[in-house]
């Protein structure tokens, strides 16, 4: 089969490589659209721990085959994947938790991923796309989870002052997960325009341009105080800083973007302010399923997401453009 194979840090070719077995439990997927995520641009810029690897987790396809012992599902369903494969045996998992399950391992890091033509994934993390989402808008679906999750880690109420720093993919599906649950004020501050027109369009209440205004200022004229929540969706030292200096004394700050560096910080100006501080980790059933549902309903436009959908040929040019500018919000790779 035909898939995009990352060799090192920005080395990136299409090979012929075997199609996967799907083992007890698992499913061969017939791969239909696969988002690319800021995670596969990371490990694109800085290379894998375990090369050469097939990137791509945010993926819809139909199901080719299925592997020993996998019940309710048949060859030619429609499927989306919750990309971290959870064993829905141990602790947490039987808390629910399965986002922080002992045993996880995601599609496109430690399992080949869906760049390529075909994938496999264990049954227990496929959902059912409904007729009335197509292929290519679903491989949204793990996106708009990832912002449901963070929406689940805040306390909401429909008057609470809200502040969103970053409004890429992540950014963007946090902001839809607050008007889904009824939020009104909602402040999206981004340093990129084209992302803060796309915020507007999606029903932020105002946009800010924190390299050319005051934020603080700013959100003082907005909101008639500091936010009382904040999320930070970049993931940089800086704007994790910044969502603490932000944010109303007795407030909360949810920290979504993986930020990968080491912050210095005098947590007494924590301290003094009491901020609760919450972290977001990727997905479980329950956003997936919720985010499928906001689709089937039309209650979300994916075109003012998608912003390109490209072919798996151009994907290695695309990730070298891509490092370069970020003017996109999520492309679309059709298999
Ligand atoms: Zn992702
Ligand atoms: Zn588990």
């Amino acid at each position: 089969m035909k898939a995009a194979v990352l060799l090192d840090a920005h080395s990136m070719t299409i090979e012929d490589v075997p199609v996967p077995v799907p083992e007890k439990g698992e499913v061969l997927l017939k791969v239909h659209s696969c988002g690319i995520c800021g995670t596969d641009m990371e490990f694109f810029e800085n290379g894998t721990y375990n090369p050469p690897t097939i990137l791509g987790h945010e993926c819809s396809g139909t199901i080719e085959k299925l592997g020993p012992g996998v019940k309710g599902l048949k060859p030619g369903d429609r499927v989306v994947v919750n990309d971290l494969f959870s064993c829905g045996a141990c602790d947490f998992c039987r808390r629910g938790l399965e986002n922080l399950c002992s045993q996880a391992a995601n599609l496109g890091i430690h399992w080949p991923g869906a760049f390529a033509e075909y994938t496999k994934a264990p049954a227990r993390s496929l959902f059912r796309l409904p007729e009335s989402i197509s292929m290519h808008d679903g491989a949204l679906i793990p996106t708009l989870a990832v912002g449901h999750h963070a929406s689940r880690r805040a306390p909401l109420s429909p008057d609470v002052k809200t502040l969103i720093i970053g409004a890429g993919p992540i950014g963007l599906s946090i902001l839809v997960a607050l008007k889904m649950a009824g939020v009104r004020n909602v402040v999206v501050s981004d340093i990129n325009e084209r992302s803060r027109t796309i915020a507007k369009k999606v029903g932020a209440s105002a946009v800010v341009d924190p390299s050319t205004e005051d934020l603080p200022e700013r959100l003082e004229s907005l909101l008639g105080s500091q936010p009382r929540l904040v999320f930070e969706a970049v993931g940089k030292p800086g704007t994790i800083l910044e969502a603490m200096e932000v944010v109303e004394r007795g407030g909360t700050v949810v920290v979504v973007g993986n930020c990968f560096e080491e912050i210095v910080v005098n947590p007494i100006t924590w301290i003094l302010k009491e901020i609760n501080i919450h972290a977001s980790q990727a997905t479980s059933s329950e956003d997936l399923a919720t985010a499928i549902g906001w689709m089937a309903a039309g209650k979300i436009d994916p075109a003012s997401f998608i912003t390109r959908t490209i072919s798996l040929d151009e994907l290695p040019g695309v990730m070298r453009g891509l490092t370069a500018a970020k003017s996109d919000i999520k492309i679309i790779v059709n298999i």
